[in-house]
């Protein structure tokens, strides 16, 4: 294929420079949102994509114009090899990034510097202890905690995200306003979005407008700052006056942002997503393995990309089980 086609473009005129590549869809918290109470079937380790065919694909990408990749899972960090990903990615003319549950992010400080991985998404859901318990299943609040004062202490950009959930943790958005006064750090409320077995309604939804409802009631308006958005951002940002760090709200649910949608997201085991929503994928690996070209691959399911959600392009379409369901579970898409 020639190096002039745009084969990231789609029939949009949406440029694709944001490859989210998940590495495992195993994970050492499991959270209820995300992953099914009975677990997902795992892929064989023999159809995950191995540390070479990871930085080929990734490689493929960058070449045609990538110029962020976010690693994300499951938990990367729970997979073994994740210091010689990061070795071999960072030879590539991209900014690294990772989400993370943060649960052992202490024991990989010194890689991420050395491989230049600056920016980092944790994932806390909650300040109260036994309300991350419920959510996570697990008992890892206090690490969780303890590894995002570190991040910031060691000098990371770091983002929060947290999911929102009526009548959960929707009482805690002030809380966690106040936990950027003195940390620069900067907390983003996503709506809670419906997965493949996660239990989704649209009554559990808090949304952009509802977080705004409790910001107004509890900051004066003159205190409030509407911050600019960067390009291709999905979040909506803000700050309290004299606060260090600052809030975001993702809406993906209420006030979609696809229209500037510039990510495309690569599973464990090889599979292209042109949407977080969409239940179509295109299988590069197996053809990677066959050693045929995955440029047209790439380029076919980038064009098939809906302009809106993987199609689900009203709130109607998008409360129908039969279409959102036929997506995998977020755990094994990678968010
Ligand atoms: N384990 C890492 C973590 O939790 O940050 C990375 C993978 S996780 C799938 C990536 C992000 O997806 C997390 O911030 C998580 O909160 C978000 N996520 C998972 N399920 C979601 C859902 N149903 N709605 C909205 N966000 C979700
Ligand atoms: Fe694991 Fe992240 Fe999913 Fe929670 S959101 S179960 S930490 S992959």
């Amino acid at each position: 294929m020639s190096d002039t086609t745009n084969i990231l473009q789609d029939l949009h005129g949406r440029d694709h420079a944001y490859l989210r590549i998940s590495l495992t869809e195993r994970c050492n918290l499991r959270c209820t949102y995300c992953m099914p109470a009975d677990g997902v079937p795992l892929s064989p380790k023999s159809h995950l994509m191995t540390y070479e065919e990871i930085f080929n694909i990734a490689k493929t990408f960058v070449d045609h114009g990538v110029t962020k990749i976010r690693l994300t899972g499951g938990e990367p960090l729970v997979r073994k090899d994740i210091p010689i990903i990061l070795e071999k990615l960072a030879t590539l003319p991209v900014e690294l990034s990772i989400t993370s549950n943060a649960v052992i992010i202490d024991r990989f400080i010194d890689i991420l510097k050395a491989n230049g991985v600056n920016k980092i998404n944790v994932s806390l859901d909650s300040l109260d202890a036994s309300k991350f318990k419920h959510i996570t299943r697990r008992h890892e609040f206090q690490k969780v905690y303890d590894n995002i004062l570190l991040l910031v202490k060691e000098g990371f950009t770091v983002k929060v995200n947290a999911v929102l959930m009526k009548g959960f943790n929707d009482n805690e958005i002030i809380d966690f306003i106040h936990f950027t006064k003195d940390l620069p750090i900067s907390i983003r409320f996503i709506e809670f979005m419906p997965f493949d077995g996660n239990k989704w309604d649209m009554s559990k939804l808090v949304s952009y407008n509802e977080v705004m409802e409790y910001v107004n009631k509890s900051f004066p308006k003159d205190q409030i700052k509407r911050l600019q958005d960067a390009p291709n951002d999905t979040s909506k940002n803000y700050k309290i006056k004299g606060y260090k760090g600052s809030f975001a709200i993702i809406s993906s649910v209420t006030n979609p942002f696809c229209d500037s949608c510039n990510r495309l997201r690569l599973t464990a085991n090889g599979q292209l997503k042109n949407c977080l929503f969409s239940s179509a994928e295109s299988d590069l690996l197996t053809t990677l393995r066959t050693g045929k070209s995955i440029e047209p691959i790439i380029q076919k399911a980038v064009q098939a990309k809906f302009k809106v959600r993987g199609g689900m392009d009203t709130l109607q379409k998008l409360q129908e089980p039969k279409l959102h369901n036929n997506n995998r579970s977020m755990i094994t898409i990678g968010g």
